[in-house]
């Protein structure tokens, strides 16, 4: 469906303010752009996932400041032909290079209402925080959590893991931390080799440093080894060092292995630890009884670092902390500045504050496109998704298996699965890069690659909830093809 050429009055603001001075006008505009996007995502499967960027739309990037007013027609006629066409491509079924969700229509919608009453969800007292107030209680309801936590919705898993480091760090040293800081003392923390960069980054931005985190080997299964884990705590103490925390991980990203949470929950409470979990998308497999078992003891942890934009749909950005002892969470982040004093009554009252827990003051609402889909779509839906993609994973392995042109490379836990084209002679870790981004290239599949045992794997994370069998095999088909072509020309 095309709308008709545009033939209105260019959008002109009334003189006294941003608003339209035509709203009727303003109204049909926004009606044509909401279909074009109803049909945008009603056709993704007929698109390539991906395509290069032409120079001349790159280079139309580079027009400088405009100072006088322009037409809402043209600005979004520049977003049709230059921005909606490249993409990262990650709504589409077939893009399944990394762990990014594929968004949903809901979340959109959800994000124009939100985007309409500009609401701050900083604090005060106002429902769009009692909308984020019982997202966070669902929150605490599907991992496990006691009511009594406490949590927050941030940009992503990477805040979210530096919050949890900080409070971590509160219970360690207490709160005159917040007003001495480290004062020299040697803190350490201990995560895996497999654990995403970003709880590095973590201990980088709280102020420990990267050598302060120790990345403990795994074993064949991609796992966390507990018992390196208890030889080196004890070599660190034994040393003089303070081992403050542990990180475990619900779903790497570079095979979805899930460490043994329940055991590293007893080990931490044993040793007096902090126990959080990086669960960017593995906290999900919390809504699918097929894979929950796997997650076992998750919520045993202190904190939980997650993401709704991943595996649950929201569109991006939606992240989540979840802290098991909501006032230590508080304790590590409050401040009450005059100019933010809390109030019994009012629109300053409804103490706590979102603000209180994280480093965020003025903040959106991202609650709402969480709340939308959780109500509209249901829990046990996401779930399926879940336990859909873990499914498909499985066929995909097996699918692998039956090849002779391929290998497989790491077992499969959840929804990631490695493997390589080795119907070749030379080098396999350049053949299969080349094979990556020549399906990259042809828009039919997005995979990526990474090293597993230090060899080039080509990685498929299934997380988007519009993949099908049907896609599984389009994408070996073409893996295939791809290789099979690169050797023939060799
Ligand atoms: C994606 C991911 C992160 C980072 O989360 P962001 O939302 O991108 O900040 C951290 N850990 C794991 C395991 C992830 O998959």
């Amino acid at each position: 469906m095309t709308h008709q050429a545009h033939t209105d009055s260019v959008f002109q603001s009334s003189p006294e303010s941003l608003d339209p001075a035509d709203w009727q006008a303003f109204r049909e505009q926004g009606h044509r752009m909401l279909d074009d996007m109803v049909d945008f995502l009603a056709g993704l499967r007929e698109q390539p996932v991906w395509q290069p960027m032409p120079a001349e739309v790159r280079g139309a990037f580079g027009e400088p400041l405009p100072r006088a007013p322009g037409d809402l027609h043209d600005a979004y006629q520049d977003f049709r032909q230059l921005v909606q066409p490249y993409g990262v491509g990650n709504v589409h079924p077939r893009f399944m290079g990394w762990v990014q969700g594929g968004g949903n229509p809901v979340g959109m919608l959800a994000e124009m209402l939100a985007a309409g009453l500009n609401a701050n969800l900083g604090g005060r007292d106002h429902a769009p925080i009692e909308v984020e107030r019982q997202v966070i209680r669902w929150s605490a309801e599907m991992l496990g959590f006691p009511a009594t936590a406490s949590g927050v919705l941030v940009t992503g898993t990477s805040l979210a893991n530096l919050i949890a480091v900080l409070v971590a760090r509160t219970r360690a040293l207490g709160l005159e931390v917040r007003r001495d800081g480290l004062d020299g003392r040697a803190l350490v923390a201990y995560t895996s080799t497999e654990a995403h960069n970003c709880v590095s980054r973590a201990m980088d931005m709280a102020g420990f440093g990267t050598a302060a985190l120790r990345l403990i080997p795994c074993d064949a299964n991609h796992r966390m080894d507990l018992s390196l884990l208890a030889e080196r705590l004890a070599q660190d103490r034994a040393a003089g060092l303070q081992p403050f925390l542990v990180v475990g991980s619900a779903g790497t990203v570079d095979t979805g292995a899930v460490d043994d949470l329940r055991g590293l929950a007893t080990l931490c409470r044993a040793e007096s630890l902090w126990f959080h979990v990086d669960a960017a998308f593995g906290a999900l497999a919390m809504l699918s009884p097929a894979q929950r078992p796997l997650l076992d003891g998750l919520g045993e942890a202190d904190s939980v670092a997650f993401d709704f934009h991943k595996w649950a749909q929201v569109p991006y950005d939606a992240g989540c902390i979840m802290v098991r002892d909501g006032d230590l969470h508080a304790a590590s982040f409050a401040t009450q500045p005059a100019y933010l004093r809390r109030e019994a009554r009012g629109l300053a009252a409804g103490h706590p504050w979102p603000a209180d827990f994280g480093p965020d003051l003025s903040r959106g609402f991202r609650a709402l496109k969480v709340w939308m889909t959780l109500k509209v779509y249901g829990a046990d839906k996401l779930g399926e998704v879940v336990s859909r993609a873990c499914t498909l994973a499985q066929r995909l392995l097996e699918r692998v298996r039956a090849e002779s042109a391929l290998e497989a490379l790491a077992p499969v836990a959840l929804n990631v699965v490695c493997f390589r084209f080795i119907e070749a002679d030379g080098d396999l870790d350049s053949l299969n890069a080349d094979i990556v981004a020549d399906l990259q290239e042809s828009g039919v599949a997005v995979p990526s690659t990474t090293l597993i045992n230090g060899q080039r794997a080509i990685r498929i994370a299934l997380v988007n909830h519009r993949t099908r069998e049907e896609d599984i095999h389009i994408l070996i088909d073409a893996i295939l093809a791809a290789g099979r072509r690169r050797v023939a020309q060799a």
